[in-house]
């Protein structure tokens, strides 16, 4: 084994990072030696090792001095302290999206660092506790060892309608069942954890808003993910497999994929140096809003992905000789005008940052739930344009194996040309990248992902409704339709719309 390099710099040393642990990580119903070399999960493990080498290659936009190392650090690891800081976050998810065309997993753990140190401080306040001092001691010390963090908020959580304390089963939700002088045991699982194989740590969160029944589920800490007592059991994706057959073509993206697997704590330590809340449930339901709200955002990282399938649209109907008939060109107007949609409303709501008592800049909620609401629709749109654009080729191409097969090849070769000049393989090529993201391993990310990730659709409506303001609009309306004030609605109060028109954005 060689020797890992701390810190971490490249993409090259980060996959160094991660040989030799020993991980307890079920797949196909087998025990995975190294993940590391495994064929279905290291094009994942090369979506995150971009996430360093984009770092290397432009250092503004990747990565940024932080003030609580003093150091140059990945911009993952960094706790924003401007609205620009925000917004670069959103410009380099975009970009990752671009080059690797899925989940690059590390937008969790940063969006979990940034709402934990404003909820953490907030805690101390109203506590005398000491979780912020900690939190920032783990903070330069992952930003200074550049490490990957995975953030765990999603249990299983067995029956939707009940909470945590009132379900059959007490480990539906992860809880602390032992303590000791030292720190804590925890038990349950996080289900859908994305890149917990390729993390180096995990920060595992309460859910959902909890009650005082609820105590022992209100836990935050930091974990290392080989920590004794945990198991993996590694997520399907659509054709993964393809993956482990010879040839890259039937791929359509073999460098790069996404990872989600549960994870199951059985007794799992948590010192008390890696705790951030224990018991403080009334804070839980803070700490989840102010995550999902920048996580909610970061889905601007399909815009990215977006980029990639409306060029990918753009080059079959060019191979297939119709880039200039009005109705294409129309349809990837359309799946532009959608993609942009999506990234105007998390890049708005980015730029309406505020700062935070902790010193943290935490952007607008309102857009953010927004946003994430167009990402659970725009991107399914976009892929019905691209499947319409792409011809159903897409989906009765024969394999890469045939192609090189002497009998079939030269008749594929004959049979599945388009335009003059475009060779057949770049055809194949480019129509399997459209099966890949629109219904293959990448599809989890660019569709699935995008409805249920940082919450399902009907999550950002409940947060919409909070903040419409429709007390502040009838007013409005009433005002111009000169109704008299029936004392019912006023233009006080109305949050979403002192944010708008704030000119600055420091804190109120
Ligand atoms: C690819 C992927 C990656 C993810 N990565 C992470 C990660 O890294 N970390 C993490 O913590 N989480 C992650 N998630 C989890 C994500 O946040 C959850 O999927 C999401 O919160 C929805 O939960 P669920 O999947 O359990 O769906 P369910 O809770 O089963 O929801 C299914 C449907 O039921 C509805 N529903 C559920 N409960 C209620 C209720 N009480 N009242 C009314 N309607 C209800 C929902 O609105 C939805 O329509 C990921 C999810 C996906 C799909
Ligand atoms: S879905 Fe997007 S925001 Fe979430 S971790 Fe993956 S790349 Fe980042």
């Amino acid at each position: 084994m060689q020797k890992t390099i701390r810190p971490i710099r490249t993409g090259e040393e980060y996959i160094e990072s991660l040989r030799g642990r020993d991980l307890t990580i079920y797949l196909f119903g087998e025990l995975i030696k190294e993940p590391v070399d495994h064929p279905i999960i290291r094009p994942s493990i090369n979506a995150v090792a971009k996430t360093y080498d984009l770092a290397v290659e432009e250092e503004d936009l990747a990565s940024v001095k932080s003030s609580i190392t003093g150091e140059q650090v990945n911009r993952f690891l960094h706790i924003a302290e401007s609205a620009q800081d925000v917004v670069k976050q959103n410009k380099m998810q975009r970009k990752l999206g671009q080059l690797t065309g899925t989940c690059f997993q590390r937008c969790v753990g940063m969006d979990a660092l940034n709402s934990l140190h404003s909820t953490t401080f907030e805690i101390d306040e109203k506590h005398g506790t000491d979780y912020h001092k900690k939190l920032l001691e783990f903070i330069k010390m992952v930003q200074h060892e550049n490490l990957v963090i995975g953030g765990a908020m999603t249990d299983v959580k067995g029956d939707r309608s009940m909470g945590p304390s009132d379900q059959e089963d007490p480990d539906l939700f992860l809880r602390i069942v032992e303590r000791n002088d030292k720190g804590v045991y925890v038990s349950g699982a996080k289900a859908h954890q994305t890149g917990c194989i390729n993390s180096h740590w995990m920060l595992v969160m309460p859910t959902m808003r909890l009650t005082e029944n609820d105590k022992d589920y209100a836990v935050v800490g930091a974990i290392p993910v080989d920590a004794p007592g945990i198991t993996y059991i590694y997520g399907r994706q659509s054709c993964d497999t393809r993956s482990m057959e010879p040839g890259d073509i039937d791929q359509g993206n073999s460098e790069y994929g996404g990872q989600e697997a549960m994870v199951i704590f059985d007794k799992a330590f948590i010192p008390n140096e890696m705790i951030f809340m224990d018991g403080e449930y009334e804070f839980a339901s803070m700490l989840v809003e102010r995550f999902t709200c920048y996580h909610r955002r970061s889905y601007v990282c399909k815009t990215g992905l977006g980029d990639v399938l409306i060029g990918a649209a753009a080059t079959i109907a060019d191979y297939n000789g119709v880039p200039k008939v009005s109705h294409i060109k129309d349809k990837l107007i359309e799946m532009t005008h959608l993609n942009e949609s999506i990234y105007g409303t998390g890049i708005a709501s980015s730029y309406q940052s505020q700062k935070m008592k902790s010193g943290v800049w935490q952007n607008d909620d309102m857009l953010a739930n927004v946003c994430k609401h167009n990402v659970t629709r725009f991107p399914y749109q976009i892929s019905r344009f691209a499947q319409d654009i792409a011809g159903g080729l897409m989906v009765t191409l024969p394999s890469e194996a045939e192609l090189r097969n002497p009998i079939t090849g030269p008749l594929l070769e004959k049979y599945l040309k388009g335009r003059k000049g475009v060779d057949v393989e770049s055809r194949m090529r480019i129509l399997r990248l459209i099966e890949n993201m629109t219904m293959g391993r990448n599809a989890v990310g660019y569709l699935t992902e995008s409805m249920h990730g940082a919450g399902s659709p009907q999550a950002q409506r409940i947060q919409i409704a909070r903040q419409m303001q429709l007390g502040y609009k009838k007013r409005l309306a009433k005002n111009l339709a000169k109704i008299q004030d029936d004392g019912e609605e006023t233009l006080e109060n109305a949050d979403y719309f002192k944010r708008v028109f704030k000119l600055d954005n420091s804190k109120e």
